[in-house]
């Protein structure tokens, strides 16, 4: 039987059937240790050289959506908030002094969780904090946005501070499919967030959009693709919702007999891009879409795209410096991750202690072999060396028996249709996977 197209891509489910890791890194987060890393922190801020990247991590929003596998919590308990804000002030002060002093910050991210859960002149007082503490010339502020809590208030604290670029969650249109995953959100809303960031100097606006959502087939995809194009969406990312309740308890309300099926899913991600390309937007590695001229999508086409733990980025400082609970910072030889629960993070850093309590050391293998995966997901391609090209062929034989890799010498070239397949594909050369469910689908 001949397998199924769906617009440019063709359905071989045979090759979706192992799970595999979304490779914001490599090693994976699978990978991290329990153990208290703070002396490797110390080590490796005192080491760091040249242009630095900070993300700050806000865990709270006002409503907790059900499908959501960030950590975060409900913003209501003033208090907690604000010994979180007290002890991610102590964090940036102790991360700030160990960093020498020829050390700049290129970019500043918030993410969470929503940062404007928080008050803004609290984001303010944190923007404060790091522009006292950091060496910061020129930083390129960045946040994600729930846009039903966006305020006047909140769009005066983004122009004040100069927040350039914006994340929106906005997941879907539609009503029906918000009401089963508990993140109800009118249209209007998400307008009037826009038509405000705009107004603020806001001038890269990006919406993240989900498929794989209960009651959601093609058309309801499409509806909100074409909302997404018609608001102006600068960069639209279009994520697989992966259902994992025995993962992530909150999941449990979501209705698993109304999901999609896998063929459903891949049909919907391919009609997805497809629907997205025709609108005029570029692709952006597997399941990102720029505007010409944004920047992510001019780093796709300039082969200058990364990935690091905030998805794909045209960042390209070689470190990022996490800050706040759960937040990973990425150094050359390590990956660290701070205290996850909350309460344990709050006491840590307010005692001026570094809070990283997971990771890795990154051994020359894990940069070789991470960088063949980097290279694949953000260029399309990426040179082998001879043994990993051995070891891998068996492996590889099936994607290239359909036509999705080709070589050139010792080049690995993805072929087009082969976007769904690319995390498939950089899997071969991860040392680590042994084969267990512990992902999500590729597609
Ligand atoms: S607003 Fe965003 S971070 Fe908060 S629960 Fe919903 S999806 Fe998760």
């Amino acid at each position: 039987m001949q397998p199924e197209r769906f617009a440019d891509w063709i359905y071989h489910p045979e090759l979706l059937a192992q799970a595999v890791p979304r490779y914001t890194s490599y090693p994976t987060a699978a990978e991290f240790n329990e153990q208290d890393l703070a002396q490797d922190q110390h080590d490796a801020l005192k080491a760091v050289r040249g242009d630095v990247s900070l993300y700050l991590h806000i865990p709270f929003c006002h409503e907790i959506c059900w499908y959501c596998g960030c950590n975060t919590s409900a913003a209501n308990r003033t208090a907690r908030v604000a010994s979180y804000l007290d002890a991610l002030h102590c964090e940036i002060v102790a991360v700030s002094r160990l960093l020498p002093p020829s050390v700049r910050v290129s970019r500043i991210a918030f993410g969470g969780g929503s940062p404007n859960a928080i008050q803004p002149h609290e984001l303010v007082r944190l923007v404060d904090a790091l522009l006292v503490n950091f060496r910061v010339p020129w930083p390129v502020f960045s946040i994600e946005l729930d846009p039903r809590s966006l305020t006047p208030a909140w769009l005066t604290a983004i122009r004040g501070i100069g927040i350039i670029k914006a994340s929106l969650g906005v997941q879907t249109f539609d009503p029906r499919v918000q009401a089963a995953i508990g993140r109800v959100q009118p249209r209007d809303d998400i307008a009037r967030a826009v038509d405000g960031l705009r107004t603020s100097g806001v001038d890269s606006i990006n919406f993240d959009l989900m498929y794989g959502l209960p009651f959601q087939d093609d058309a309801v995809l499409a509806q909100t693709l074409d909302e997404a194009a018609a608001l102006g969406a600068d960069r639209i990312a279009l994520f697989g919702y992966a259902h994992v309740p025995h993962m992530i308890a909150r999941q449990r309300r979501i209705d698993a007999s109304e999901l999609p099926d896998q063929r459903a899913r891949f049909r919907m991600a391919a009609h997805g891009h497809a629907r997205l390309v025709d609108a005029g937007y570029q692709p952006v590695g597997f399941d990102h879409f720029g505007k010409p001229g944004d920047g992510l999508a001019q780093a796709a086409l300039a082969g200058t795209l990364r990935r690091n733990f905030q998805g794909f980025t045209d960042d390209q400082a070689p470190v990022l410096l996490g800050l706040g609970s759960t937040a990973i910072s990425q150094f050359d030889g390590a990956f660290v991750q701070n205290e996850k629960n909350t309460g344990r993070y709050r006491m840590l850093a307010s005692a001026g202690v570094l809070t990283g309590r997971r990771g890795t050391v990154r051994s020359n293998e894990d940069h070789r072999r991470g960088g063949v995966i980097e290279a694949l997901l953000c260029r399309g391609e990426a040179q082998i060396d001879a043994d990993l090209r051995t070891a891998a062929l068996a492996r590889l034989a099936p994607f290239a028996a359909r036509g999705l890799i080709a070589w050139d010498n010792d080049r690995l070239i993805l072929q087009r249709g082969s976007e769904p397949y690319a995390r498939s594909i950089a899997a071969v050369f991860d040392a680590y996977r042994s084969g267990e469910r512990r992902f999500s689908s590729a597609v």
